[in-house]
């Protein structure tokens, strides 16, 4: 049965207020609630797994700001390491002790880089890593997967994921073709269309980039073949492979997909977890690839508030609990029973729904598929089913991501009275969308 409304008076009024100052009444598309139901959430405070709205609204939260808190909102730890900062200043624009702790802490847990260059966001980071690949390997071109997104730098803004499909849209406005014809897109899973693109593109592709496990446009878990035949391919035609693990990183595990697939791409990019909730990106290496970033080499790169001493604080804080042994073990382990019980559920009553999982990210796609692995595989009519869900979840107090194409987070905040009350939200919501 369906639920009642809750009361969105006051984010209905703050909403209104915003759309004189932002484009769509929003600083992100995805957040306007385009494509679910009724007018955004205007969100008050964050504590744990919860959420609370202006009209004073709890939620269980399973968009946790899109990934980064992993450790819920309001972490002790992180808190009391950003208020200690707070007292010493908040910007310096020169080099500190914090920056060298983070990245300490980072590359002697990562063995898949050897330097790394802090920037402030997940666009940042990949932007940086493309110029990198371009300037490293002197060629021009990069390969991107459909569906996949690395953030908004124009190179990347190609067919690109759950922003622009939630608007019915596969690539941005404003970006010059002379842009986009640097950028190849093809198919995930598709070795043959690759293949051709390095017939086609003998010795012009700097890079094919991927995000470690495609979690933009649904949840497209890659075989680890396929994964495998990106790092022989870019390698035997001189070419670099990224990683975007600005998702996937500090996710699956402190190592990221890297790890999870053990396969060495040559430049990774890192964002949301590894600032603990503040604005910081990454870009990491060998030392022989890194050595061509600015001032050492010539791929310029800079920034004002990069390594940000309070965000670096954040990040030591949130990545020192990541670091103890057992975190991602028990993480996964909820994850995993949280699925399977909703999986039960699903059989038992005959709902055309599946839930793909990795880590602790899920995915529910309204499909009788036993697989999705690429964009093209997912019916954008599937997401009237998520749109009603979406209602249910919020009128019975359960927060996921305002898009079908978002995947879920389950962090270590979510306590398992938590999860045992969304598992009877989740389940009233199913039976209510079909
Ligand atoms: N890369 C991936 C895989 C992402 O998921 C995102 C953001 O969702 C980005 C890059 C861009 O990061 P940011 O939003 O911090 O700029």
């Amino acid at each position: 049965m369906k639920a009642q409304d809750i009361c969105r008076e006051k984010s209905a009024e703050l909403f209104e207020k915003a759309k004189n100052y932002f484009p769509g009444g929003v600083n992100s598309p995805v957040r306007a609630f385009k494509s679910v139901y009724g007018t955004p959430l205007f969100i008050e405070r964050g504590d744990k797994a919860h959420l609370w709205d202006a009209d004073g609204n709890e939620f269980i939260d399973f968009c946790c700001s899109w990934g980064p808190l992993i450790l819920g909102h309001n972490n002790p730890q992180i808190r009391e390491a950003v208020e200690a900062q707070l007292g010493k200043g908040l910007s310096f624009g020169a080099p500190t002790a914090l920056e060298n702790e983070l990245a300490d802490l980072i590359i002697s847990n990562n063995k898949y880089i050897e330097k790394i260059r802090f920037v402030s966001s997940g666009t940042e980071a990949v932007m940086s890593a493309i110029r990198l690949a371009r300037g490293y390997t002197k060629r021009d071109k990069i390969v991107k997967f459909e569906g996949c997104y690395h953030g908004h730098s124009d190179s990347l803004l190609v067919k690109a994921g759950s922003g622009l499909v939630t608007f019915g849209e596969t690539s941005s406005a404003g970006v010059p073709k002379a842009f986009a014809d640097e950028t190849i897109v093809i198919g995930l899973n598709d070795k043959a269309a690759l293949e051709q693109v390095f017939v086609d593109f003998k010795d012009q592709i700097a890079a094919v980039i991927i995000e470690g496990v495609p979690a933009n446009n649904g949840l497209l878990i890659q075989d680890k073949e396929y994964i495998q035949f990106l790092r022989d391919i870019t390698a035997s035609n001189g070419s670099l492979l990224i990683f975007d693990e600005v998702i996937t990183g500090f996710r699956l595990g402190f190592e990221g997909a890297a790890k999870y697939y053990d396969i060495q791409p040559d430049i990774l990019t890192y964002g949301k977890i590894i600032g603990g909730g503040m604005p910081v990106g990454a870009y990491g290496a060998s030392a022989e690839i890194m050595g061509h970033i600015s001032p050492d080499g010539g791929v310029y790169q800079a920034g004002t508030l990069s390594g940000n001493p309070v965000a670096m604080a954040a990040g030591i804080a949130a990545l020192s609990i990541l670091a103890q042994p057992g975190f991602y073990e028990k993480l996964e382990s909820t994850t995993q029973a949280f699925v399977e019980e909703l999986r039960g559920f699903i059989a038992d009553n005959d709902l055309v729904v599946k839930i793909f999982t990795i880590g602790s990210i899920f995915w529910f796609a309204f499909t009788a598929q036993e697989n999705i692995q690429t964009a093209a595989q997912i019916d954008p009519a599937s997401m009237e089913k998520y749109k009603i869900m979406h209602r249910e979840l919020l009128n019975r107090g359960v927060y996921f991501g305002p898009s079908g194409y978002e995947v879920g987070f389950i962090s270590a905040a979510h306590t398992k009275e938590d999860l045992q009350t969304a598992l009877a939200v989740i389940k009233d919501s199913l039976l209510v969308a079909f």
